[in-house]
C-alpha cells in the first residue's frame, strides 16, 4: 500500500489521491515513485477516509507543526477526504497547521467554488501558478480543461478573500521574462509569489 502520510523536509505530506487532471512536463511523478520518507507515493487505489483516519491514528505527530496536502495527485480530486481529513486532524492535532498545496483547478474539477468551503477547514493555500499566460500553461501542464488558467486565477481570488494566507509558486526553470510576468499577476492580485528551486 503506498504512504498516505510521510515526512518531507521538515512538514508532514498528506497523499490523499493520484487523480490529477493535469500532465504537467515537469511533474516529480514522472522522474521518481517517491520522494522524502515515503516508499511509493503510487495508490493501488486511492485511500478511504477510513484509511486515512488509520494513518493519521499510526503517525507520530510529536515535533511537527505543519501538515501539507500534497501528494502523487491534485488533493481537491478527493476534495471529501480532504475536508474530513482536515477536520480529523484539527481534532486530533489542533496545533498542527494545514496547509493546501494545489493547482487551483478545484473549481473545474468539483463543478462549484471550493476555496471557501475549504478555508473553513485548512489554514493556507499555496497554488501552482505555473506559468504567465494562457497560452503557455496549457503547453506545460496539459490540463483536460479548456481555460484552466483564468479558472486557476479566479481560484486565486477566491482564496486571497477567505484563506488566513494564500501563495503563488512557480518553478525558477522558466526563463527570466516569464517570471517578471508572474510576478506582476501576482503583484497586481495581491498575492506573494514563490519562486522554487527546481528538484528533480
Ligand atoms: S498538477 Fe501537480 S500532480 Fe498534477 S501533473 Fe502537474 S505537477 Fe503533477
Amino acid at each position: 500500500m503506498a504512504d498516505i502520510l510521510y515526512v518531507y523536509k521538515t512538514s508532514i505530506y498528506a497523499n490523499l489521491t493520484n487523480k490529477c487532471p493535469c500532465r504537467c512536463t515537469f511533474c516529480i511523478r514522472n522522474n521518481t515513485d517517491a520522494i522524502g520518507n515515503a516508499d511509493t507515493l503510487w495508490h493501488k487505489h486511492d485511500p478511504s477516509i477510513e484509511e486515512i483516519k488509520k494513518a493519521v491514528d499510526d503517525f507520530d505527530f510529536t515535533g511537527f507543526k505543519e501538515l501539507v496536502f500534497c501528494g502523487y495527485g491534485e488533493p481537491t480530486n478527493a476534495l471529501d477526504n480532504l475536508i474530513a481529513t482536515a477536520q480529523y486532524v484539527r481534532e486530533k492535532h489542533p496545533d498542527i497547521k494545514l496547509r493546501l498545496n494545489t493547482n487551483g483547478l478545484g473549481d473545474v474539477i468539483n463543478k462549484k467554488p471550493v476555496a471557501e468551503i475549504l478555508s473553513k477547514y485548512i489554514d493556507s493555500v499555496s497554488i501552482s501558478l505555473n506559468t504567465c499566460s494562457s497560452e503557455k500553461y496549457d503547453e506545460v501542464c496539459r490540463p483536460v480543461f479548456e481555460n484552466a488558467y483564468e479558472s486557476m486565477l479566479k481560484f486565486a481570488t477566491d482564496a486571497k478573500k477567505y484563506f488566513g494566507h494564500t501563495q503563488f509558486s512557480i518553478v525558477d526553470t522558466i526563463p527570466q521574462e516569464d517570471i517578471k510576468a508572474c510576478q506582476k499577476i501576482a503583484d497586481d492580485m495581491g498575492i506573494y509569489l514563490r519562486i522554487r528551486k527546481y528538484s528533480a
